[in-house]
């Protein structure tokens, strides 16, 4: 079978099905990009793929929990069947771990550590390869302001989230020496946004975030993307190694 040679290039999103991920996916494809979601949400996934292909790029999907090293690659030689490369890697999988020291299991952490962090370097070791091949790849991370901030507030701990969330950071600067010139390693930083992840807890005390936060809303999907399409795509490029914080400038944390 002929690999895919139309010009467009494959933008791999985890977490991709719904929320954040999905926002960078559909301001991915306003440039052109085909794109792969990648999640463990079946019935969002096959929605979310239907309503990028509708707008006319080629779109598809795979099931994979990102905290599993052998899936990351075996997805990736899948795509690779079809594509001549993989040229940007949104790792935006996540899960919130609200526990404090004392309350969270060893498993718990672990998972925290296992989906946010280690499911960076799976996909960025899996996807790395086949950029350097091709001499070009642009990775992006989601990150949070809880690895600058430690969390919401001293009620709810975060440690665990925002410990995995730093770890991210540092991950990215040190990539992106690693891998320069060819492949730029930036991460994003979102304050707080409105999706499934945090809905009820947003909801709840949307008063009290708007009026700590400078723009006076809430953050939204599509405003994240907007940043991650952008360091995906920008030519031509002096951007690596940075950690961009997309907050509306937040001051409550
Ligand atoms: P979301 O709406 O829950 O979307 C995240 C998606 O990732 C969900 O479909 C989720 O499925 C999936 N996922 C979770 N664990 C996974 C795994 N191991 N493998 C594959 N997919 C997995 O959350 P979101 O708010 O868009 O968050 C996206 C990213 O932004 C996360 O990394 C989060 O930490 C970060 N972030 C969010 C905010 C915010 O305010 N929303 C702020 C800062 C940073 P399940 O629901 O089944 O787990």
């Amino acid at each position: 079978m002929n690999k895919r040679n139309h010009g467009n290039s494959v933008a791999v999103v985890t977490g991709g099905a719904r929320g954040i991920g999905l926002g960078c996916a559909k301001a991915l494809v306003t440039k052109g990009f085909d794109i792969v979601l990648v999640d463990v949400l079946d019935e969002e996934l096959k929605r979310s793929t239907a309503t990028l292909a509708a707008k006319g790029v080629h779109a598809e999907s795979f099931m994979a929990d990102v905290s599993l090293f052998e899936r990351a690659q075996e997805v990736v030689d899948d795509i690779l069947t079809r594509y001549e490369s993989i040229d940007v890697l949104v790792n935006n999988a996540g899960t919130p771990m609200p526990k404090g020291l004392l309350d969270i299991s060893e498993a718990e952490w672990d998972r925290t550590i296992n989906v946010h962090l280690k499911g960076c370097f799976n996909w960025s070791r899996a996807v790395v390869p086949s950029m350097l091949r091709s001499g070009s790849g642009r990775i992006v991370n989601i990150s949070s302001i809880s690895a600058y901030s430690g969390g919401v507030t001293r009620a709810v701990s975060k440690f665990a989230y925002a410990a995995a969330k730093a770890g991210i950071l540092g991950m990215t600067r040190s990539l992106a020496k690693e891998l320069g010139p060819s492949i730029t390693v930036n991460a994003v930083c979102p304050g707080a946004i409105k999706t499934e992840l945090t809905g009820k807890m947003l909801d709840e005390r949307s008063a009290e975030f708007t009026e700590g936060i400078s723009l006076q809303r809430l953050g939204t999907p599509e405003d994240i993307g907007e940043v991650v399409a952008f360091l995906a795509s920008v030519e031509p490029n002096f951007i690596n190694g940075q950690a961009i914080t997309v907050d509306g400038f937040q001051w409550i944390t």
